[in-house]
């Protein structure tokens, strides 16, 4: 499960930005997860509850916002939301697909006082 692996880097990223910044009390932070990214949302939101258990993170809530995975079409050019199942054009039913958005996990907001 590497979304553990993310919660632990994503902690130290917090942890670093908190120290830079001066922020005593992270409240909330926001997550972008795109859908082809290949994070699960709800696993995210458990490894955090996990690697935050006991630090001065644990009350610090993970809020997640999904990204729709876009893809355009190399063969007939239109772009359009990927069906994570069938993974081909909806327009032509071709599988030459590139991704233009949603392949990437980001931190967009980290709420303190
Ligand atoms: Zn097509």
């Amino acid at each position: 499960m590497h979304e553990l692996g993310l919660c632990d880097a994503l902690l130290r990223m917090v942890r670093d930005v908190a120290k830079k910044e001066a922020l005593t009390h992270v409240e909330k932070i926001t997550l972008e997860i795109g859908e082809l990214s290949g994070v699960v949302p709800h696993y995210m939101t458990d490894c955090w509850t996990a690697v935050t258990d006991g630090t001065e993170y644990q009350d610090a809530a993970l809020v997640i916002e999904t990204v729709p995975g876009i893809a355009s079409c190399m063969d007939c050019d239109k772009e359009f939301r990927i069906d994570l199942n069938s993974m081909r054009c909806p327009f032509c039913g071709s599988h030459s697909l590139t991704p233009v958005s949603g392949q990437d996990m980001l931190v967009k907001e980290i709420e303190a006082c």
